[in-house]
């Protein structure tokens, strides 16, 4: 069982990250944490609006089968100093996270930027960090995939939680996600996936299967090289120049 953790600025960030692969680790028995750092105070809408996204992010992680914490930050004023670091520290130390998501370094988005930075100096001793795209997200050329066939439906109901950003922002468009998820998956020849670029991604290579004695022979020995493929020894130099 791994312990994961995905860090978002805001509410909906993650799901829009991540959201299906979050899905897949929640499928797989891994105990899935959000973090999400502040409450979208500078989100689209009116203060009810604003007031409600916090019960939309809740009822969103239990969408993920996550937990969710909060960061205590506030909207659009997030700064990358030791006091953030600190909160994103504590939130790992406590879930014993194993394996990290959170935006893309390079994002127009100041919040994106500060909690990217901060997760990476809170991340320091962990082997495995990865970074999301986020529709401000620039630069973004990621290298891992996940397949989600299975869980994009899903990622779209837990997006569906969030209402009031869903409804009022252009950034949150339920085509795009699909159109997005089936762009990356043709990228990673499977059906649907979510694209991840690596800050450190240590492979995971733990048996499915029992455990094979080490006494057992190799299921496929290498076959016989045929002979057509074999090296000819050289001539020897004299016989060249004859
Ligand atoms: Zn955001």
């Amino acid at each position: 069982m791994r312990n994961v953790l995905a860090v978002g600025a805001h509410p909906d960030d993650v799901e829009l990250g991540c959201g299906a692969t979050l899905l897949a680790h929640a499928a797989a028995g891994d105990a899935v944490t959000v973090l999400v750092m502040t409450g979208g105070e500078n989100g689209p809408g009116d203060s009810r609006r604003v007031a409600g996204r916090r019960a939309e992010q809740e009822q969103a992680a239990r969408a993920l089968g996550a937990r969710l914490r909060w960061g205590g930050q506030t909207d659009c004023l997030v700064t990358a100093d030791a006091a953030t670091v600190r909160v994103v520290e504590r939130t790992i130390e406590e879930t014993g996270a194993d394996l990290v998501y959170v935006h893309a370094p390079d994002d127009s988005h100041q919040d994106h930027r500060a909690v990217a930075a901060v997760t990476l100096s809170a991340a320091r001793r962990l082997s495995r960090v990865l970074h999301y795209q986020s529709p401000s997200t620039l630069a973004f050329a990621p290298s891992v995939f996940v397949d989600v066939t299975a869980y994009l439906s899903g990622k779209l109901a837990a997006l569906g939680a969030h209402a009031s950003q869903v409804e009022l922002s252009a950034m949150v468009e339920p085509d795009a996600v699909v159109a997005s998820a089936r762009h990356w998956g043709a990228q990673a020849r499977i059906g649907y996936a979510e694209a991840f670029a690596p800050t450190r991604m240590v492979l995971d290579l733990a048996p499915v299967a029992p455990r094979r004695r080490a006494t057992d022979a190799p299921a496929t020995a290498p076959e016989a090289v045929p002979d057509a493929w074999r090296l000819a020894p050289a001539r020897p130099l004299a016989d060249t120049l004859r």
